[in-house]
This record gives structure tokens, C-alpha cells and sequence, in this order.
């Protein structure tokens, strides 16, 4: 059967299952990253509808959770560096130009 999926970011998609899904294999499909956010004007996106879904979270920490889920391995690069904004708002310029640059 095709089940609709809409992610987190608000893209949707469609997905074959033998079987109906519930609701925790749902909340899985739903935070895969899409090919649609696999783009770095994507992925701006995706932190922006995080910030909304999570109004908890500072910008640089949606920027960082939404970065490692769509490419950890940027994310990885830029933990624990002056480009890290998890903790610190002010490093979000440097750090969209440092993933801009190595997308
Ligand atoms: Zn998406």
C-alpha cells in the first residue's frame, strides 16, 4: 500500500508498505531528511521550519540539529570548532558560509 508521508520540513512524499504503518514508523519516515532538503538553500529551510516546530531551540541550535540530520558528516566537521553555533548564536554567519562553501 502507498502511505503519504509529510516530513517534518512539510515536503510529501509517498511510500510503499506491506502493512499500515503506526504512528512510530511514521514519526521515523517523517524525520528522514528528503531529497528535496539535500540542498543547501534545502537544508536553510529545513532549520527554519525546525525553529517553528521546536520555538524552544536558539537559530544556531536548529541550524546545528537540522545540519546533522541532513549531513552529518558536515556536521561532524564543524562540531567543536568557532564555527559551531549550537551554543552560540553569533558563529551562525561564519558557520552558513563554512557549509555553503563545503556543500
Ligand atoms: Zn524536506
Amino acid at each position: 500500500m502507498k502511505v503519504l508521508i509529510i516530513a517534518h520540513c512539510g515536503h510529501r512524499r509517498w511510500i510503499d508498505s506491506p502493512v499500515p504503518m503506526n504512528g512510530e514508523q511514521r514519526n521515523l519516515e517523517k524525520n528522514k531528511p528528503c531529497p528535496e532538503c539535500l540542498t543547501f538553500a534545502g537544508f536553510v529551510r529545513a532549520a527554519h521550519v525546525m525553529n517553528v516546530i521546536y520555538p524552544e531551540w536558539r537559530k544556531g541550535q536548529a541550524l546545528f540539529n537540522t545540519l546533522y540530520e541532513i549531513r552529518p558528516d558536515l556536521a561532524n566537521e564543524v562540531q567543536g570548532t568557532y564555527f559551531d553555533p549550537f551554543r552560540v548564536d553569533d558563529r551562525i554567519g561564519p558557520f552558513l558560509t563554512f557549509v555553503m562553501v563545503r556543500w
